[in-house]
């Protein structure tokens, strides 16, 4: 393995300071506005992954991520934060696989503690993340705001660690039972969950104020662990490489069908590919919020008013993470990214620069799916194999299906939540009301905790302040 010796990150735009694994991981975003990505990709050889055969999901993930940590944290500190990570997966491996036609393949992310896949990412990055702040003597107040489907990966990553306080503000009364509970129940002394008296527009607008307050900002030391943060990324790449390797690469191709919203997930993929994994094609599933597949049908990427949707974890006006592509294919030239990303802040519209199409294309297609054809698909679905699909992964399966270019090659769909983490719309869909799975069923009886907050920024500014004596609901 050409191991690169000490991976350093640079800014998509280019003009942030180069920083280190661990600087990266508790910046974020970079100074620039842009976004950190490696500063070269370390490449695998046939033979580096042909050594992943029948590796464990945590032995793979560790040689996988090794070369991006870059010798920052201590290899046996690395491989115990990996293991305590994906044990908290309640499948042995952690991301089967699931066949469910001749060549089609289902990979499900769904079996960590909040049943959708961001936990893949963020029960490792919870850990790093408390890791190298008890490290460096200092604390972090994450702060977020969720419509009901995210927020609870954040507040199950985060809990118990000692370095973070998180307070994750959700629309009182709009969010569903299930949501509530799934992060409710969380009675962590660091788990601040606050219902807002408004919507979800009002909580992220509240988030947004914190984060402007730099007085604020820095005396709590805020910080958020979105979908841009480059360790999210690195995590995501191990189960492409797990499933490929399963499925015969390095001596075989494999194709991946992704359900995507922040192209986060999809990106990873990428990532995998650019490390010399053989990803012959990737494909972007999208709903109704279609920025995506509008940009590769007319190579125009045109923002839109988010429309509410089936599957809402996929309804976005921009994909942050499309950011680090286009780097790529404006041959990592930050001037040219910057110029481009802030043309589309202004007017709107993103066009690659030349030949940069042509270079997606080749990789990437893109496919949608609207409501009711998200819901025949789940019913299409049940009745071919049995399986319950949920409404995003559906929507992966069907890219799969539609837009599979090499026969030969073995597609795979990116499951990425489990049926019963949206059980209405697949009720509605097959007639089958999908249950809990085990550790969850106990979910309806466990007690709550929550503070009732009304859509006031003092309010809010100084319950995140006091470290919040959260308030006892029954
Ligand atoms: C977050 C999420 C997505 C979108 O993933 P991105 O990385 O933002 O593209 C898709 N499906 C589910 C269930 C999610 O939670």
């Amino acid at each position: 393995m050409k191991r690169v010796a000490k991976l350093r990150y640079i800014s998509t735009r280019g003009e942030a300071p180069i920083l280190e694994f661990d600087e990266v991981l508790l910046a974020g975003l970079a100074a620039d506005g842009g976004l950190y990505v490696p500063e070269s990709w370390p490449r695998f050889d046939a033979d580096d992954f042909r050594a992943l055969r029948g590796l464990s999901y945590a032995e793979t993930a560790t040689r996988v991520m090794a070369p991006f940590i870059g010798g920052r944290i201590e290899q046996p500190v690395f491989e115990r934060l990996v293991r305590d990570a994906y044990d908290s997966f309640d499948h042995p491996a952690v991301t089967p696989l699931r066949q469910l036609d001749a060549n089609l393949w289902l990979l499900e992310l769904f079996h960590g503690p909040t049943l959708a896949f961001k936990d893949l990412a963020l029960q490792f990055l919870g850990r790093l993340f408390d890791h190298v702040l008890t490290r460096r003597g200092e604390r972090v107040t994450i702060v977020g705001a969720t419509s009901g489907d995210t927020g609870s990966a954040a507040i199950e990553a985060c809990r118990d660690r000692e370095a973070i306080e998180i307070f994750i503000l959700h629309p009182h009364g709009r969010v569903s039972e299930v949501q509530r509970r799934q992060m409710t129940t969380v009675t962590a002394r660091n788990v601040h969950n606050i219902a807002i008296k408004g919507s979800f527009d009002d909580c992220q607008d509240l988030v947004k104020a914190m984060f402007a307050d730099r007085g604020f900002r820095d005396e709590l030391r805020l910080s958020a662990v979105n979908s841009i943060n480059w360790a999210r990324i690195m995590a995501q790449i191990v189960y492409y490489v797990q499933a490929a390797v399963a499925l015969g690469a390095p001596d075989r191709p494999v194709g991946f069908a992704v359900p995507t919203g922040n192209f986060g997930n999809v990106y990873a993929g990428y990532a995998a590919r650019q490390m010399g994994l053989p990803i012959a094609q990737l494909t972007i599933g999208s709903n109704r919020n279609d920025i995506l597949t509008r940009f590769m049908e007319t190579g125009v990427m045109e923002m839109r008013a988010v429309e509410p949707s089936l599957s809402p974890s996929m309804d976005i006006q921009v994909s942050s993470n499309f950011e680090r592509l286009l780097f790529d294919v404006c041959d990592r030239e930050g001037r040219a990214v910057m110029d481009t990303m802030v043309a589309f802040r202004r007017t709107g519209k993103l066009e690659v620069p030349q030949g940069g199409m042509k270079t997606i294309r080749a990789l990437f297609d893109g496919y949608r799916m609207d409501d009711a054809q998200t819901l025949d698909a789940i019913a299409a679905e049940h009745r071919a194999h049995g399986q319950l699909l949920d409404p995003h992964t559906v929507i992966g399966v069907g890219a799969a299906r539609a837009r599979h270019r090499y026969p030969a090659t073995p597609a795979v769909a990116l499951a990425t939540a489990h049926p019963a983490k949206f059980p209405d719309a697949v009720e509605r869909a097959a007639g089958i009301r999908p249950a809990l799975p085990p550790r969850l069923a106990e979910l309806m009886h466990r007690e709550e905790r929550y503070a009732v907050l009304p859509n006031d920024i003092g309010a809010v500014k100084a319950h995140v302040r006091s470290g919040a004596t959260t308030e006892r609901m029954q």
